[in-house]
């Protein structure tokens, strides 16, 4: 629970050899700092010091790392606090009690004008508490009566200390995730969750068929490619929101070509795009393994979710979980991830419902991975694996039109019902 994540202290270290004489004021400590040094470096410096003097070295401290903004951002069941650094940071770690606090001390640090700003903004988060209690240090306090959990993670290039803060859930919010649900409410206690902004109109949604050209996606036993029946779906889905909805739809590919997935994300961040919707077909070892499933951005739920997502991004599995927090610490806006949600939620019920009649549907839920292509949309983005080409049954179905069309209708639907309460309510 607690994070026991030893001070950084590579900076100071480097900022130590590269600005030996700015500051005269002795560095009060910095004891691991030599491992983190190159070890050439190293080696020069403290031949360099041996030959000067047998007395410990003064060594000037660097000048204060200015805190320059403090983004915060409330998710389903965390609040994430960003703290923009000039360079990295050392930090400490301490619990008081009376009142239960947990204090982060940034040492050597000061608040810019613009952290001070956004203090002073009558919705930062009441259970953070940010001052400058010493001139030469920033205290982040955690109120640990209003939170049940923590999670610390200092970023690099650019500097960024990140705070995750977890509340107390409210048990009555909380309802079932299992099965057919809808997805878990959990209130947040601080003025930001009661002010959740209105969805802005829908108008442009991008449709994304997944694969095509050189990259054929899942093949299936008869030879059916991925590419070729997310693309006919796209299609299909394109022609029913156009006519039924009158939203605009933008393809990431209309033909059999190869599109990079990065530039999907771009595509649909260029055309102001409000919704963004990637068709897959799945795949799994096990023959008998068939469903659907949807997706949105996020740590991967489980095993299989990882599985899914390495395939999906053309990465070893080892390297596709890793490090997913890094990329979205603060390039995912709340609005982002609670929206994907519930279209992910949305789209989800809604396939289940209309395909259930016709099929015998295995209804894999919402689940969340590191998708490249979802990673960096900046409108709400989800994934959906409509079915499973490894499945003999469902391999069959997806070679005619009729499984085809009744997708698309699935997947519009969803479309519908979390894009028309909208635009009946803004007219
Ligand atoms: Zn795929």
């Amino acid at each position: 629970m607690i994070c026991s994540r030893q001070p950084t202290v590579c900076l100071v270290a480097a900022l130590l050899l590269g600005l030996p004489a700015i500051c005269p004021r002795p560095l009060l400590a910095a004891p691991s700092s030599s491992a983190h040094l190159s070890a050439e470096a190293a080696t020069h410096s403290m031949a360099r010091k041996v030959r000067q003097t047998r007395k410990k070295p003064v060594r000037p401290a660097p000048p204060p790392t200015v805190v320059k903004d403090l983004r915060v951002m409330a998710y389903p069941d965390h609040t994430r606090l960003v703290l923009v650094l000039q360079r990295d940071v050392t930090f400490t770690q301490s619990r008081q009690k009376n009142p239960d606090r947990l204090i982060i001390e940034l040492q050597n640090s000061l608040l810019g004008q613009a952290a001070r700003a956004v203090l002073s903004d009558k919705e930062f988060p009441g259970e953070i508490t940010i001052a400058q209690l010493h001139p030469r240090s920033v205290t982040v306090s955690l109120n640990m009566k209003t939170i049940s959990d923590y999670k610390l993670l200092p970023l690099t290039r650019p500097s960024r200390l990140v705070v995750d803060v977890y509340p107390h859930m409210d048990i009555g919010a909380v309802r079932s995730s299992a099965g057919a649900s809808p997805p878990p409410v959990v209130s947040i206690p601080h003025p930001r969750s009661a002010k959740r902004p209105a969805r802005p109109e829908i108008k442009t949604i991008v449709v994304d068929p997944g694969h095509g050209g050189k990259d054929p996606g899942a093949i299936g036993r008869t030879g059916i490619a991925e590419k070729d029946i997310v693309l006919k779906i796209g299609l299909k889905l394109r022609e029913l929101i156009t006519k039924h909805l009158g939203n605009q739809v933008l393809m990431t590919r209309h033909q059999d070509m190869f599109v990079e997935l990065e530039d999907r994300a771009k595509f649909a961040n260029a055309t102001e795009a409000d919704l963004f919707i990637s068709i897959h077909v799945n795949s799994h070892p096990q023959r008998s393994t068939k469903g659907l499933e949807v997706y949105h951005f996020g740590e991967a739920s489980d095993q299989r979710a990882l599985e899914v997502a390495a395939r999906e991004n053309g990465t070893p599995i080892k390297d596709t979980g890793i490090g997913w927090q890094y990329l979205v610490a603060d390039l995912l806006t709340t609005k982002k991830v609670q929206e994907s949600l519930e279209l992910a939620w949305t789209t989800k019920q809604a396939m289940v419902a209309h395909l259930d009649s016709h099929y015998d549907v295995v209804d894999h839920g919402v689940k969340t991975a590191p998708f490249y292509v979802l990673r960096n949309t900046v409108m709400p983005s989800i994934l959906a694996e409509i079915a499973f080409i490894s499945n003999p049954t469902e391999e069959r179905l997806m070679q005619g039109d009729a499984f085809l069309t009744r997708m698309a209708e699935a997947i519009f639907e969803g479309v519908k019902a979390f894009v028309q309460p909208l635009q009946t309510a803004s007219r």
